[in-house]
């Protein structure tokens, strides 16, 4: 499939409403560039049998496999119920199918944890109840503020320490199954310590699957306090705003968010924007204005992605939310933040991050001479380094690997291009990655394009920057190459 022109990136959870073939396929035509698999909600067959249709449609979409974490969960309704402000509910740790009346919880301690008068969350906090009386093992509450519960919903009991920290059991059990399908990213819930993400890398690592991107949520306030040595061990991040809005107060996620995606950008790091962001679409044909702003602000900062919940999940219509969202960023990542490279430059100012920013300046000086910037990557590394900047041209980055072809989908302004010959001196791999991208018709032969690469194939040696002429790759094949 030819890479979609969109600069930003669309996320979508995959569940009940978009697991068939024909709904996949319309959200892949409608711009989705990377599929959700959340564990929380997922079986390991039903997660298996997703994950293989989505491959056999199209094996250049990335996939997500999303860890539960230490997060607190009802158990299963017998159908999805309407709490009623002013009513009894109770909570109960024994193990019961729930209804209108009382939901079963996977947190055995709650009835010790809680006392009359504290609030408990449910649902990414859309549902509010206070506690009144206490007996295990029920904790028996009135409906502050109602709405639809189902499922394995998400409880969120302000104070509560959750003593048990990443990876879970259950997160060693879906690692498991990453292991044998090899999902490309995987994300990790409530993440609180960088030792926590080193940890689950050690264990990718030695178990596979060895080169999938570990993707930080954050979402619980030690995140906050601790991002940059997060971020410096996670291969990317997803502001999950739904935990995290309850977990900070919610005045408070707009300007996290704008500064989250600051540092990212910084180092380098793809962003994901999550949670809430076209909601109301989940039941109604069109998002509200305040959804659709949401959406475009989250492009106009800077993000790499945004992504869709249960909009793509249970929502009416998956496919149509996609392409909402697709129509929303094509015209908000017009108008970026424009930030002026040397006040985004890390710290470390490493080669790479020189030669993005010179990228970055070429191409804002010259842009009407300029085909696109070619970037060949072996991990997807040095195509990192240029997206930051987010410069004015299409980025192609061309690899060999497949596996990193799908990563590359997350990457603002990025469009992967696989070539089929895997070579390795320089002339070869200039003149390979300029008529693959010219032959697949993604840029014309009259003007230039910038190129970049490492001469050598080690991470972080990206040492070359080029400015060559197209068809001098395609016309004369005599004629000296490069
Ligand atoms: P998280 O905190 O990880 O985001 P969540 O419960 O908010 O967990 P989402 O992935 O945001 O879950 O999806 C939103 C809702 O869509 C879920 O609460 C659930 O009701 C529904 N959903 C998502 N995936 C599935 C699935 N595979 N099967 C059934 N329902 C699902
Ligand atoms: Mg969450
Ligand atoms: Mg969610």
């Amino acid at each position: 499939m030819q890479p979609d022109k969109t600069r930003s990136k669309i996320v979508c959870t995959i569940g009940p409403a978009s697991r068939s073939r024909e709904v996949l396929t319309g959200m892949i035509e409608a711009g989705m560039d990377v599929a959700r698999l959340n564990l929380s909600h997922d079986d390991h067959s039903s997660a298996k049998e997703t994950f293989e249709t989505i491959r056999s449609i199209d094996d250049t979409l990335a996939i997500m496999f999303d860890l539960q974490g230490p997060k607190i969960r009802i158990g299963d309704m017998k159908a999805p119920a309407e709490l009623q402000a002013g009513q009894k509910f109770i909570i109960s740790t024994e193990d019961f199918i729930g209804d209108q009346t009382r939901v079963s919880i996977s947190y055995k301690e709650l009835p010790q944890d809680v006392k009359p008068g504290d609030t408990i969350a449910i649902n990414d906090g859309i549902i509010r109840l206070v506690v009144k009386k206490v007996r295990a093992p029920e904790v028996t509450t009135e409906v502050v503020h109602g709405g639809t519960i189902s499922s394995k919903k998400g409880v969120n009991v302000p104070d509560i320490k959750l003593s048990c920290s990443i990876p879970t059991d259950k997160d060693l059990k879906d690692l498991d199954l990453a292991a044998k399908l090899e999902p490309d990213f995987i994300a990790l819930s409530f993440v609180t310590d960088p030792s926590e993400v080193k940890h689950v890398k050690e264990i990718i690592t030695s178990n596979g699957p060895s080169s999938a991107w570990v993707i930080s949520k954050i979402e619980h306030r030690l995140a906050i306090e601790k991002y940059e040595e997060i971020l410096n061990e996670s291969d990317g991040v997803m502001i999950a705003r739904g935990d995290l809005g309850i977990e900070v107060p919610i005045e408070d996620v707009p300007v996290l968010q704008r500064d989250l995606i600051r540092k990212a950008n910084m180092w380098a790091k793809p962003v994901i924007v999550a949670t809430h962001m076209l909601e109301s679409m989940t039941h109604e044909a069109l998002p509200t204005r305040a959804e659709v702003s949401d959406v475009a602000h989250a492009i106009f900062d800077r993000a790499d992605a945004v992504m869709l919940s249960g909009e793509t999940a249970m929502g009416i219509d998956p496919v149509g939310v996609v392409d909402m969202m697709n129509r929303i960023v094509t015209k908000a990542e017009k108008r970026i933040t424009q930030v002026n490279p040397g006040d985004m430059t890390s710290p470390r100012k490493a080669i790479v991050e020189i030669i993005g920013n010179l990228v970055y300046n070429a191409v804002a000086l010259i842009p009407q001479n300029i085909e696109g910037i070619i970037t060949a990557t072996r991990t997807g590394y040095t195509a990192r380094w240029i997206s930051k900047f987010r410069p004015p041209a299409d980025i192609f980055a061309v690899t060999y690997d497949p596996a990193v072809v799908r990563k590359l989908r997350l990457l603002w302004g990025v469009h992967p291009v696989q070539y089929h010959q895997d070579v390795n001196n320089v002339d070869d791999i200039i003149r390979e990655s300029v008529r693959t991208v010219h032959g697949m018709g993604l840029i014309g032969s009259d003007k230039d394009i910038l190129f970049t690469s490492g001469i050598r194939y080690i991470p972080g040696r990206t040492n070359l920057m080029g400015v060559f002429h197209v068809r001098d790759f395609i016309e004369d094949e005599s004629k000296p190459q490069a």
